[in-house]
């Protein structure tokens, strides 16, 4: 077994990408607490896809073998990594694409900069990704002249509203339909002022804006689902159509990739084929499953190339604990249970990857100091973990993330004294006797002085029994 990648070992640069937020989980989940609208769109989102969810897992006989077999596969992808992508790498380029590899986000931007500009064409379409939300290509692309266009509905509700994706799948979460016609109205070129907000007339105007988009524009941006290294194939899943379009239709496609998302072989992807649909939109399989395999003379794009993107997998991969994060598929179900998420959304995780797997997975990208309160940002009830359809124990890397978190020099004092402390049976008991006494700790509902008392702000000290069980055990 081995984890080393042939690349430097470093995490996703500063300054590029939307890896970090702008101020603390806590300062963030404020502001959100604050919003009733927003938690009322929440609510109704997380259970309606909840409930939908439930019911299609709840058919199948065997999810939980499924799951097993899901976690299984990505076990060993992680641990035959390096092997799988330049297998991977070899049979993309033997069918005709070309492959890039970036160490980072200001290289994998670089790389598809670049060969937009080759082609010469200062518009490109996009199929949404989280990949490319990552490393911040939007911004990238319009540094150099480059227009974005994205054509996943709930992604483009969130360009034309100049906002921010709170949710890995349903990216406007936090809109509701009144809110996203005021953004058409404003932002959707030759939208029709009559537009009201029902559902459906909002999606025929974005289709109309999209259609002609589509058959106007020559290069299309993907992520991948997908990559299955034994055949070079790379596999998209979506619901709209609109990917299915930007794969087939312009005459250049580039597709940017996380290592992680290496499948060994086509027969492994039946399982992640079932557990994927039923796990995120509740569906029993995707409407829009598109593959393709490098290029094929007359039919679909002419030229393709791949950007495999690291930004900090490597360092995620060489923590034992903390690598089954990168076992994620991104299905958003431990978004839609988590208590923490349905209250304060996206936007307060401050990274493109909120909830439960954003609080695990950002901090091990970027290094744990630079999102240091994430790994608190659960009530670690467990819920995460049983919804996860590749069985990622994310409240035991929350708890390891934890303890990698830098702590006030106050709490590391207080700590080691109590290591201290527990490690002498003798003094431990004096230490009860005395706190029985003491009226710091001796009152439920009192708080503790500074500098601890931002522990028992949100909390009760529990009072001291009467009898300790030494006491009670001494007494028989
Ligand atoms: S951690 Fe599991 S439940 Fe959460 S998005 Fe990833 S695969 Fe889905």
């Amino acid at each position: 077994m081995s984890t080393f990648l042939g690349m430097p070992v470093a995490y996703a640069p500063r300054g590029v990408g939307h890896l970090r937020g702008d101020e603390p989980f806590p300062a963030a989940a404020r502001t959100a607490l604050a919003d009733p609208q927003l938690r009322r769109n929440l609510q109704h989102a997380t259970a309606t896809i909840r409930g939908k969810s439930g019911r299609v897992i709840a058919e199948l006989p065997d999810w939980q073998d499924l799951r097993t077999a899901g976690s299984a596969l990505k076990a060993y992808t992680m641990a035959n990594l390096p092997r799988l992508l330049e297998q991977f790498e070899a049979k993309v380029t033997e069918a005709g694409g070309v492959v890039h590899w970036a160490a980072d986000a200001a290289e994998a931007n670089r790389i598809v900069t670049d060969l937009v500009r080759a082609t010469g064409e200062r518009r490109v379409i996009k199929v949404k990704s989280m990949a490319t939300q990552e490393i911040g290509l939007n911004e990238a692309l319009e540094g150099a002249g480059i227009t974005p266009v994205e054509t996943d509905l709930a992604e483009l509700i969130v360009q034309l509203g100049r906002d921010k994706p709170s949710h890995i799948l349903v990216p406007a979460i936090h809109r509701n339909r009144s809110e996203i016609r005021e953004i058409f109205l404003r932002a959707m070129p030759g939208v029709d002022p009559a537009l009201t907000d029902d559902p459906p007339v909002l999606a025929a105007a974005a289709r109309r804006y999209l259609r002609e988009t589509f058959l106007t524009t020559k290069v299309a941006v993907s992520g991948a689902n997908f990559g299955i290294a034994e055949t070079g194939t790379l596999t998209v899943v979506e619901s709209e159509g609109n990917g299915r379009m930007c794969l087939t239709l312009p005459d250049t496609l580039i597709t940017v990739m996380g290592i992680e998302k290496i499948v060994p072989t086509w027969q492994d992807l039946e399982v992640f084929l079932q557990l994927l649909p039923r796990a995120s939109t509740g569906e029993r399989m995707n409407p829009y499953t598109s593959m393709w395999h490098g290029v094929t003379p007359g039919d679909g794009p002419q030229n393709f190339h791949l950007v495999l993107l690291d930004n900090g997998r490597s360092a995620v991969l060489a923590d034992e604990v903390g690598r089954s994060a990168l076992h994620c598929i991104r299905c958003s179900a431990c978004l839609n249970v988590c208590p923490v998420y349905e209250r304060t959304g996206g936007h307060a995780y401050g990274s493109v990857y909120p909830g439960p797997i954003g609080a695990v997975l950002s901090p091990q990208l970027t290094g744990v100091e630079d999102n240091a309160s994430l790994p608190y940002a659960s009530s670690l009830c467990g819920a995460c973990f049983d919804a996860c359809p590749v069985k990622i124990d994310i409240p035991s890397i929350l708890v390891h993330l934890r303890n990698r978190v830098p702590h006030p020099a106050a709490e590391k004092a207080v700590m080691a004294a109590a290591a201290y402390t527990m490690d002498r049976p003798r003094l431990y008991a004096r230490a009860q006797r005395a706190a029985k006494f003491t009226k710091l700790v001796g009152k439920r509902g009192r708080g503790l002085p500074p500098p601890l008392n931002g522990w028992s702000a949100a909390r009760d000290l529990p009072a001291p029994p009467d009898e300790s069980f030494r006491d009670w055990w001494r007494g028989r």
